[in-house]
């Protein structure tokens, strides 16, 4: 977001409010950040909608279609990870090609639920959500309550009987 007076955009999650702050989102500076930021993304995500278990309820096709991205987006050089997908849950698929980490699949297992079954591994490229010990998630310790499921704005983690 811009706020008035400051010469570069600045990122509202860790801005503080102020007194007589003025802040516009729409600012020429910021969307060509949040464009450039979402293209990014969107490079390393394998877009397959049609078959994906979020289709109509991603947050990802909401965000694109409110900044006018295309979700096939060609600026950037396409590299996709190719992880394999785990089912060993018995309610739950979690495809981490699709994760954008987010964090909120951990943030709700650590601190909202106090279970710390899952967390984030690895650096950069490889950077990815899982289990300890990089187990099935059915074979570890979770116990299927979903809450991650619910939270995650992607098909990264999505119900098998959706
Ligand atoms: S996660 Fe969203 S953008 Fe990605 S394939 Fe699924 S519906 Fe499409
Ligand atoms: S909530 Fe979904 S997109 Fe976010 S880090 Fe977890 S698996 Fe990835």
């Amino acid at each position: 977001m811009e706020i008035e007076g400051k010469d570069v955009p600045v990122t509202a999650c860790t801005t503080p409010v102020a007194e007589g702050m003025v802040v516009n989102t729409k600012g020429a500076k910021a969307l060509r950040l949040a464009h450039t930021a979402l293209e990014l993304l969107l490079a390393s995500h394998p877009v397959d909608c049609a078959h994906c278990l979020k289709n109509g309820s991603c947050e990802l096709q909401k965000i694109a279609k409110h900044l006018g991205v295309k979700l096939k987006t060609k600026r950037f050089r396409k590299i996709l990870p190719e992880l394999p997908i785990d089912s060993s849950s018995p309610l739950f698929i979690y495809d981490p090609n699709k994760c954008v980490l987010c964090g909120r699949c951990v943030w709700v297992c650590q601190e909202k639920l106090g279970k710390g079954t899952i967390g984030f591994a690895y650096r950069g490229f490889r950077r990815t959500v899982t289990t300890f010990g990089d187990e099935p998630v059915g074979k570890s310790r979770c116990q299927d309550c979903s809450e991650c499921v619910a939270i995650c704005p992607v098909g990264a983690l999505a119900f098998k009987a959706h």
